[in-house]
């Protein structure tokens, strides 16, 4: 099952990637994830990244699309994945189609998490991440068991430098402008469907597994 997350910045995705992943025994790829473990790790790829995602900006597709293109060719991914993050530009969702197609693949499900842009501003702040396993929490709505503390590599939790509130704006501007096209790109292929993603996280799961099957 190959599967494309859409959504807005703070919609709720990567909570329900990790999920999916867990129940279809298939591997969350989230391109989000992949940069923050190259600037943590301070390769050349995390420097480029950084520049743009600490202003809210999307990194350059050239920077993106080969690099998920190879992920997905990896041997965990062969019987599907979870995209979480990419595509988020036309020309991202092209070349993974091109990528696919010529291995006569597709995405099956494309989900779209919707969630206003002012829920999503209340949201943000209180998302704590774990930059060493890629979890996610929130301190009302998801908090780990151990204040600041992930549950599950036990690394510290924190407020990622992108979440504070005037570049979540700019986010969400830059998500209308190039990324919610894609809700009508793959409307076309037939494959989305949306989830209402201010229910709270169990329902949004059972919502979407409905779908799935
Ligand atoms: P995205 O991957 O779309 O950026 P996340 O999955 O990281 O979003 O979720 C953003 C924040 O909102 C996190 O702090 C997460 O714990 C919280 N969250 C996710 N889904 C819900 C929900 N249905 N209700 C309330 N909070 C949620
Ligand atoms: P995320 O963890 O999905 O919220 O992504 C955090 C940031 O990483 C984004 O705001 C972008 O700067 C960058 N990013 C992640 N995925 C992509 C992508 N597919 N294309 C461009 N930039 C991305």
């Amino acid at each position: 099952m190959r599967i494309v997350m859409l959504g807005a910045p703070g919609a709720g995705k990567g909570t329900q990637a990790k999920k999916i992943a867990e129940k279809y025994g298939i591997p969350h790829i989230s391109t989000g994830d992949i940069f923050r473990a190259n600037i943590k790790e301070g390769t050349a790829l995390g420097r480029k990244a950084k520049e743009y995602m600490d202003q809210g900006l999307l990194v350059p597709d050239e920077l993106t699309c080969d690099l998920v293109v190879d992920r997905i060719s990896q041997p965990d991914a062969e019987n599907g994945y979870v995209l979480d993050g990419f595509p988020r530009t036309i020309p991202q969702a092209e070349a993974l189609t091109k990528a696919l197609s010529a291995r006569n693949e597709k995405i099956d499900y494309a989900i779209d998490v919707t969630v206003p842009d002012d829920n999503i501003i209340k949201r943000m702040s209180g998302r704590r991440a774990c930059l060493k396993c890629g979890a996610t929490y929130h301190l009302v709505y998801n908090p780990p068991k151990k204040e600041g503390i992930c549950d599950t590599c036990g690394a510290e939790l924190v407020l990622r430098d992108d979440d504070k509130p005037e570049t979540v704006q700019k986010r969400l501007n830059v998500y209308h402008a190039q990324t919610q096209p894609l809700i009508d790109y793959y409307t076309k292929q037939g494959v989305l469907f949306s989830v209402d993603g201010t229910q709270d996280i169990d329902k949004v799961f059972a919502d979407i597994i409905a779908k799935l099957g």
